[in-house]
């Protein structure tokens, strides 16, 4: 019954390309058959018809032509005249009668013929739009459904519309359609404890409008394994600027990380494997050195010392290998003192002045800065900062530092007149081993640990590292410590 009521309302078969042309042939026949008993079986008066039934049919042309398109609007109207024509004649029209009836019904035929055409043709056109809308939707939906990444997209409140099977697959859960994120029922629950990291990220973008790139998370997945996350979430805008969705794309990126974590551990390794054969390499060296002295053997002696220079840039390399290993492992551990920065930053300019050449590295700050720091780890800071320059200005030009306070921080800069360093890159020098790719700067020896390093110990004493600089002007290198 539900069925047949929803069959009769027009309005719900808007987008439906279906057209009958039996429903309104069969209604309209049984009106005229029951329009004709009712007048010569009941009322016994063949003229009752009359008025009432133009109206009638006019509903039935205006009806059926909005539920089966032209068709329908066609068949009511034509069984509509054929009737007037019946009637015409059955009632035995004669003379100026007969020539108006036919007169009006051609007039009325006319009439029913463009109002049906008008209607269809407006009914089948709404269909055809919809139809289309629907057609892209389903293959929008099948797109996301056979993405190779996991994928929630929410409406502008925040409600989920569509996910696709590889989040299911991703996160071990269903994930709900209709479930809100970044409102009350977002938090985990134990049915849907890994929503919870696609949820932050569009819950983020929702409130923020801001996009949110490759976010990493853990879940515990029901296989009881631990999974890494990649989320990256976007807001979708109209044409007018508006949030009208927001979609987040989450990958699994666990067997990656396993690959990460072994090559971790074989670095880790190797380089612990290396410390102690190089830790006797100077040892020896150094023995050497003195029995070399002892014979005055100057030829002797400038080979050991430059075995000497080579053998601590291997320490140094291994040191740097050593130190990436343990912050990616969380093991690098502080030792924190007050001491005086202009200090140590005194220290390390004696230390590096030598190499420096004709280069002079000043310092312009006297006042005493006292600050809760590592001590060892700010100097291996500033020597990085300090060599960097040294190695990018190729000798151009003195190396400026100065140290100040300000905002109740100690501020650091380390500046150079060298190659500089062009705006877009100036974010990804801090990341692990990245170095500036250009034909000019390849030709730098180094490995891209130095400010990777930096920046984790700068990090880890609750300050922050930042360059200024532009492309072949120099570079100012800064950096904060609580004071
Ligand atoms: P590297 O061992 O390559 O020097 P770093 O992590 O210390 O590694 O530096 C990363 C990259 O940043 C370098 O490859 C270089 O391109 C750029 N860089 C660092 N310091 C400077 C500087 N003072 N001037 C210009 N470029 C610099």
């Amino acid at each position: 019954m539900k069925k047949f009521l929803a069959y009769l309302n027009p309005v719900l078969r808007l987008g439906v390309r279906k057209y009958s042309a039996i429903f309104p042939f069969t209604t309209v026949l049984a009106t005229c058959i029951l329009s004709e008993l009712f007048a010569y079986g009941i009322a016994k008066n063949p003229n009752i018809v009359g008025v009432y039934i133009i109206f009638v049919n006019v509903a039935f042309i205006i009806y059926f032509s909005f539920h089966d398109g032209i068709i329908g609007g066609f068949i009511s109207t034509t069984l509509t005249i054929l009737y007037y024509f019946y009637i015409i004649i059955s009632r035995h029209y004669k003379g100026d009668q007969f020539v108006s009836g036919v007169e009006t019904t051609i007039f009325l035929a006319f009439l029913y013929l463009v109002l049906g055409t008008i209607i269809g043709w407006l009914k089948q056109t709404i269909d055809a739009l919809i139809h289309r809308e629907a057609d892209e939707k389903r293959r929008l939906q099948t797109v996301v459904q056979q993405l190779p990444v996991g994928v929630i997209i929410t409406d502008s409140k925040g409600r989920i519309v569509q996910t696709n099977k590889q989040c299911d697959a991703i996160l071990g859960v269903k994930v709900p359609i209709g479930f809100y994120v970044g409102k009350s029922n977002t938090e985990t629950t134990e049915s849907t404890p890994n929503i919870y990291p696609g949820n932050i990220s569009l819950a983020h973008v929702i409130t923020t409008g801001r996009s949110m790139v490759n976010r990493e998370y853990t879940i515990q997945h029901k296989s009881g394994k631990k999974k890494y996350l990649q989320i990256s979430a976007t807001p979708i805008h109209n044409a007018a600027g508006k949030i009208i969705a927001a979609a987040s794309i989450i990958t699994d990126i666990t067997q990656q990380k396993e690959i990460e974590s072994r090559k971790d551990d074989f670095v880790n390794m190797a380089s612990h494997e290396l410390k102690t054969p190089i830790t006797s390499m100077k040892i020896f060296i150094d023995l050497l050195m003195n029995r070399v002295k002892k014979n005055d053997d100057e030829k002797s002696m400038r080979m050991l010392f430059n075995i000497k220079k080579q053998t601590d840039k291997l320490q140094g390399l291994v040191n740097d290998l050593l130190d990436v290993s343990r912050l990616q492992t969380g093991k690098l551990s502080f030792t924190k003192e007050k001491f005086n920065l202009i200090h140590c930053i005194q220290e390390t300019i004696e230390g590096l002045q030598g190499a420096a050449n004709t280069q002079k590295i000043t310092c312009s700050s006297h006042s005493p800065l006292q600050v809760y720091a590592d001590r060892f780890r700010i100097y291996q800071v500033l020597t990085n900062l300090i060599t960097n320059a040294m190695k990018y200005s190729q000798g151009k030009g003195d190396i400026i530092i100065s140290a100040s306070r300000k905002d109740g921080k100690a501020v650091v800069s380390v500046q150079d007149f060298g190659i500089g360093i062009a705006k877009e890159q100036q974010k990804k020098i801090f990341d692990r081993l990245y170095q500036v790719t250009d034909h000019r700067i390849q030709t730098f020896p180094g490995f891209g640990m130095g400010l990777y390093i930096s920046k984790e110990i700068v990090k880890r004493h609750k300050g922050k590292i930042w360059v200024e600089s532009e492309k072949n002007n120099g570079a100012t290198f800064y950096f904060t410590l609580p004071l």
